[in-house]
């Protein structure tokens, strides 16, 4: 099977360039930070005692999540409901920044991710893909841009998905995440060995679709 990983900051774009990278080569698009969104969505509600170790072991044990391609986009389902809206909201992203840094939610999620990756030939996004769960891609990219950039991108996204939220709100929060998933002791979003860096500071959507273009010719 053929995998393509993409790491890199929120905002990057990487789940944009991922999309239409699938689209192209016929691969499947898992997009990983929705996985985390889910479980973290899970929990939240549940409002558990996160130290209990045993308790969410049991609760992930327990737990059905379903990624389901329809229409070229992924809907997920936990527990046989539909959360692919209700996961982008703002307190879901930083939710899923505090429980993922957990052993135990990764180890439930890296499993979920290996299975799908050995049946398809697939792109994955997320923080970890290029250095963790696809250490053997055949390619990685880093995706990334300055903070400003990559805050006025999900602005736009949030604003135009109907949120209402102001621009200085979603840039603290970008900058909690992202230093919140780069120091974390458990699988930190940092740059793969072979990763190959794209830094889209300024770059159109087109611009960065022609960068990777170029890094894919020929390769698959
Ligand atoms: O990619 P997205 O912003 O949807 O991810 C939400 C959160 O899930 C990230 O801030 C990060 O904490 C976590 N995540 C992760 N590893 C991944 C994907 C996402 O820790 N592979």
């Amino acid at each position: 099977m053929k995998s393509i990983a993409i790491d890199g900051p929120s905002g990057a774009g990487k789940s944009t360039i991922a999309k239409i990278l699938s689209k192209k080569l016929g691969f499947i698009y898992l997009d990983t930070g929705a996985l985390y969104r889910s479980i973290s969505y899970k929990l939240l509600n549940m409002n558990i005692d996160l130290n209990d170790d045993i308790l969410l072991k049991n609760i992930l044990k327990d737990t059905k999540i379903e990624i389901k391609f329809i229409d070229d986009n992924q809907k997920i389902y936990i527990d046989d409901i539909d959360v692919s809206d209700n996961i982008r909201r703002p307190e879901i992203s930083m939710a899923a920044s505090k429980f993922s840094a957990i052993d135990s939610v990764r180890k439930y999620l890296f499993k979920k991710q290996i299975d799908i990756s050995k049946k398809n030939n697939i792109i994955m996004d997320g923080r970890d893909i290029g250095t963790i769960i696809l250490p053997n891609a055949d390619l990685k990219i880093f995706l990334t841009a300055n903070l400003d950039d990559r805050v006025n991108r999900r602005y736009k996204e949030l604003k135009k998905n109907g949120m209402d939220i102001n621009l200085e709100d979603v840039k603290r929060d970008m900058e909690k995440r992202d230093n919140h998933d780069s120091t974390r002791k458990i699988s930190p979003l940092k740059i793969a060995q072979d990763a190959i860096i794209i830094d889209t500071t300024g770059y159109s959507l087109e611009k960065t679709l022609d960068e990777v273009g170029l890094i894919i010719k020929g390769r698959f």
